[in-house]
């Protein structure tokens, strides 16, 4: 019994039935209006007809009405004749002529009309009449129940110097013939044409949403090994084909984060079991050589050295996590920033000499601009690192900050190994490293943090590298206005 109920409450909560009531709803408030309307202007139209034909009717009537000797009205038609007769017919169905009394004289002897030669009525529309100089328009009910048009007015008879009252009217039967005809059309037509666009719009609402279930059903299959599933297009080019196509669009960035995720935590565990299996050979060595405490004495310093590597890559995870999740704590304050470089620059120097590479700062003038010391100098020291880095003995890195307008420029050039075009666009990706033949011990995820500050502070990164000739990296950052934190954005977003 519930279930009958719950199912009878989830259907009218469908789309469907939703979408195809409110469409009937709609069409049948607008149909009834219209038909209001509709007859609303029809009574008005026949109406205005009718008054015209009446007001004709009475114009019609003076030259058939005469008045003998005495004054008395009388009809002047030949009723052999029969065009006379037909247009007489036509004036003399309904009228009344009554003198300045309101005595009747000559009417239309139909005892449906007796309310037309009612004395009192005729006095009181000789009244307006006079008041008004108008002719009185009215409609009055006959014995018969049908209504009249009535217009009356007053003439004046020059010959025998007297005024009469003169009332012509038409029956408004054919009138109301028509337009209960509209009415009853009407309302057979609203019925109709109201089950047949439920029909309409139940079969519509239904075609349209089997592309929705079809949606559905494509989200329910997703799982973590068939991300990436398309539902193909309708090639409609509508709302839906938007939405199919968003929803493509969505399974295809789902699958590569997922594969960008799958990726990192290989990336991340053959990064932390390179130093694990180092620190565990280091081990062994150290149990072995016990007794000659030299070896010992290297063998624990290889394996200090490891677990420093160890301990700052999980410093470096940490922070990527940091990141990842969006939120870096932003501290921003007005500095100098070519005093800032330079510092580093004066502290590179002694790893620069060793390295037989020349650094050098080549600004001399203050550079302001709102950022984040900790995060900058992170971006500085790593790329000062890499140039050192990837320059060969012989060879130069130059610093330089600029003014440019709203933003500061900071550059950092070198003339080392250059990066391979084809690897370009990935150096910014965390753990990507140029694959070299004698590599450096390093993590590939300085860059990624560099990006990742520069965008949290709304600047951007580019980099120009040819191989053999060096590569420059050029930061622009707004001058900007302080923000106490700023959203860090996804790496390799
Ligand atoms: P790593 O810790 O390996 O230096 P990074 O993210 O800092 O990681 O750099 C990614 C890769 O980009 C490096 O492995 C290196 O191949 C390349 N790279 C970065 N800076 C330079 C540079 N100045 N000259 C040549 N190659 C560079």
């Amino acid at each position: 019994m519930w279930l009958t109920r719950l199912r009878q409450i989830t259907f009218y909560r469908t789309l469907r039935f939703r979408l195809a009531s409110t469409f009937i709803l709609l069409l049948a408030f607008v149909l009834t209006a219209v038909g209001f309307a509709g007859t609303k202007i029809l009574r008005s139209i026949l109406e205005n007809q009718s008054e015209q034909i009446v007001k004709e009717q009475l114009g019609a009537l003076k030259p058939w009405i005469h008045f003998d000797d005495s004054g008395t009205p009388y009809w002047f038609v030949d009723r052999t004749d029969p065009e006379e007769e037909a247009e007489v017919s036509r004036l003399d169905a309904v009228y009344v002529i009554a003198d300045e009394q309101g005595n009747v004289r000559l009417y239309s002897e139909d005892p449906a009309l007796d309310p037309l030669s009612n004395r009192q009525a005729i006095l009181s529309n000789i009244q307006k009449i006079r008041e008004t100089q108008e002719p009185v328009v009215q409609i009055i009910t006959g014995k018969d129940r049908a209504q009249y048009q009535i217009v009356s007015t007053i003439w004046t008879d020059t010959d025998h110097h007297r005024q009469w009252y003169v009332a012509e009217g038409r029956s408004l039967t054919d009138d109301k013939k028509i337009l209960r005809q509209f009415e009853y059309e009407f309302l057979v037509f609203l019925p109709i044409a109201l089950i047949a666009c439920a029909v309409v719009s139940w079969y519509s609402a239904g075609r349209v949403l089997i592309a929705l279930q079809s949606v559905q059903r494509a989200a329910e299959r997703i799982t973590g090994s068939n991300l990436g599933l398309q539902i193909p297009e309708r090639g409609a080019k509508d709302e839906l084909d938007r939405l199919i196509g968003s929803f493509n669009e969505m399974s295809g960035r789902l699958k590569s984060s997922f594969e960008q995720i799958r990726q990192f935590s290989t990336d991340v565990s053959h990064e932390l079991r390179t130093p694990l299996t180092a620190i565990q050979g280091q081990l062994e060595v150290a149990l072995f050589t016990e007794s000659e405490p030299e070896q010992l004495k290297v063998a624990i310093e290889n394996a200090l050295e490891d677990v420093e590597r160890l301990s700052s890559l999980v410093k470096a995870l940490l922070l990527l996590s940091q990141s990842e999740s969006g939120q870096i704590p932003m501290h921003k304050a007005e500095l100098d920033l070519n005093e800032l470089v330079g510092d580093f620059v004066e502290q590179f120097q002694i790893p620069a000499e060793d390295n037989g590479v020349r650094l050098v700062h080549l600004t001399s003038q203050p550079v302001c601009c709102e950022i984040d010391r900790t995060q900058i100098e992170r971006v500085i020291t790593n790329l000062l690192s890499n140039g050192l880095k990837y320059t060969p003995a012989g060879g130069w890195v130059r610093t330089s900050v600029e003014q440019d307008g709203q933003n500061v420029r900071l550059i950092v050039e070198d003339s080392g190994m250059g990066i391979p075009r084809d690897h370009l666009p990935h150096i910014f990706d965390r753990f990507y490293r140029v694959p070299d033949p004698n590599p450096e011990k390093g993590l590939g995820l300085g860059l990624s943090f560099v990006s990742a500050i520069i965008k949290a502070h709304g600047g951007q990164i580019e980099v120009v590298s040819e191989v053999g000739q060096g590569t420059k990296f050029e930061i622009i950052l707004p001058s900007g206005v302080a923000r106490e934190t700023a959203e860090l954005p996804t790496l390799n977003a």
